[in-house]
């Protein structure tokens, strides 16, 4: 839980001697609660109190990060139980399972398949994650020998899945750069997996059998020095899951459990279809840190991928993309201009159209905060001002020779007054952005 200024200041030297820049203590203490100031800027804070303070700034779910260069992912890090209270932070990762018992050319087509799920929706690219190395045939020259595969033909961070130390070491002397997870620990290989896992610098997952069992785990696991920890719980329903999951993540915030501060693991069982997407969604929306599935089918992928995007959308911050101009074909003086706010699903529902209707045309995207047209224009952030001072910023007139520009139908009321502000003749456009097409094949001159 964390400190109030009042907590800090009760461990603070209290001499008032100014060397943190702050005129005493207490103003220090409340910079640091309000994470303004660092606990270094104090050089006289003593050893205890540096200990105390630190633990007590630790994020009751620990950041656990994965993968390396370019290719990191993180999980964990969340603050709050439900996302209309704050945000999520940091989405769940999809990884994908690639089992060793499989053939060379079935290994590499899956690889290729994994690397291939790469696309974008409502301005974010979105790919599979990891990919996650089942040890399934129990033989570590196999799983050696996959991992090569993996490792030559994508760069996604690894999850190691054996239940061997040795194998699990082999795997690590190939591949710890790239910061793998190692999957997983139990009550049979707790201490080999954690001297590996400490030697080679890698998060570890622990699996159990239960909650009690977890916790023993996690407890013997941070004992040993091991502070970078994946749980996984080894619910057997979905039922079950959904309690322990909840259970994991109320014990990590309300209570500041620490044997429970990491993220979660949960590994996608159900080989249906319909129940594979639904297990997913569910563990996605509470409280996985990171999900792996069996399936590459883009029927699977898709529904989850488009739940994990709207839970990890902060609530407060609408999604936008950049208000500039944007060009759809092989734009020229004559081409049309129309004019749309900044709200990303306004700009994916108007793009496609004008994209569809084979015509060039130029869209300026005004900055509405990420509102939509109506509810911009109501709250005066789509008004005839803002959008004549977009157009004389891009200097419109040097882009189209015409001196036209359509505005969305449903603020046709800002005609007269835009007319008057930019001194260019205002169409009205469509309504809908599915009229676009039509509206500049037919009406547009
Ligand atoms: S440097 Fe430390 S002891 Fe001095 S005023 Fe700042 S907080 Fe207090």
């Amino acid at each position: 839980m964390a400190l109030s200024g009042l907590d800090i200041y009760k461990l603070l030297p209290k001499t008032n001697c100014k060397k943190c820049g702050s005129p005493t203590c207490l103003a220090f203490a409340m910079k640091l609660a309000m994470k303004k100031a660092t606990l270094a800027e104090c050089p006289d804070i003593t050893q205890d109190a540096k200990k105390a303070l630190e633990e007590s700034s630790r994020p009751p779910i620990a950041l656990i990060k994965l993968g390396s260069g370019d290719n990191i992912i993180e999980v964990g890090g969340e603050t709050v139980l439900f996302r209309h209270e704050k945000t999520f932070y940091h989405q769940a990762a999809i990884a994908i399972s690639l089992d060793d018992t499989l053939s060379d050319a079935a290994i590499l087509v899956r690889i290729k398949e994994i690397e291939k799920i790469s696309f974008e929706r409502i301005g974010q690219h979105i790919a599979i994650d990891a990919i996650a190395l089942i040890n399934k045939s129990s033989s570590s020259e196999k799983f050696l020998n996959v991992l090569d595969k993996i490792l030559l033909n994508s760069k996604k961070p690894v999850i190691l899945a054996s239940p061997d130390p040795k194998t699990i070491e082999g795997a690590l002397k190939k591949c710890s750069d790239r910061k793998p997870l190692v999957y997983a620990a139990d009550s049979n290989n707790l201490k080999d997996m954690c001297a590996l896992v400490k030697a080679y610098k890698t998060p570890l997952a622990l699996r159990a059998k239960n909650l009690e069992e977890l916790d023993k785990l996690s407890q013997e696991a941070g004992g040993l020095g091991i502070e970078e920890i994946v749980l996984d719980p080894g619910s057997e329903t979905l039922h079950g899951a959904l309690n322990d999951l909840t259970q994991i993540r109320r014990l990590s915030l309300k209570r500041n459990y620490r044997p429970f501060g990491f993220p979660v693991i949960m590994f996608i069982k159900n080989t249906d279809k319909y129940q594979m997407v639904i297990d997913s969604c569910t563990f996605i929306a509470k409280y996985s840190g990171i999900i792996v599935l069996d399936s590459i089918e883009e029927d699977v992928l898709l529904p989850i991928i488009t739940m994990r995007q709207n839970i990890y959308t902060d609530p407060q911050k609408p999604v936008t993309v950049e208000p500039k101009l944007y060009k759809f074909g092989s734009c020229d003086k004559n081409s049309p201009v129309m004019v749309t706010t900044n709200f990303s699903l306004t700009f994916y529902t108007v793009s496609p159209e004008i994209e569809a209707s084979g015509h060039s045309a130029y869209l300026l995207v005004t900055d509405s905060e990420g509102m939509s047209v109506l509810t911009a224009w109501a709250a005066e952030k789509f008004t005839p001002e803002i959008i004549a001072d977009a157009m004389k910023k891009i200097e419109l007139e040097n882009v189209v020779s015409h001196k036209k520009i359509i505005i969305p139908g449903y603020v046709a009321v800002l005609s007269g007054k835009l007319e008057d502000v930019s001194g260019w003749q205002v169409l009205v456009g469509p309504k809908e952005a599915s009229s676009i097409p039509k509206y500049l094949k037919e009406v547009w001159k």
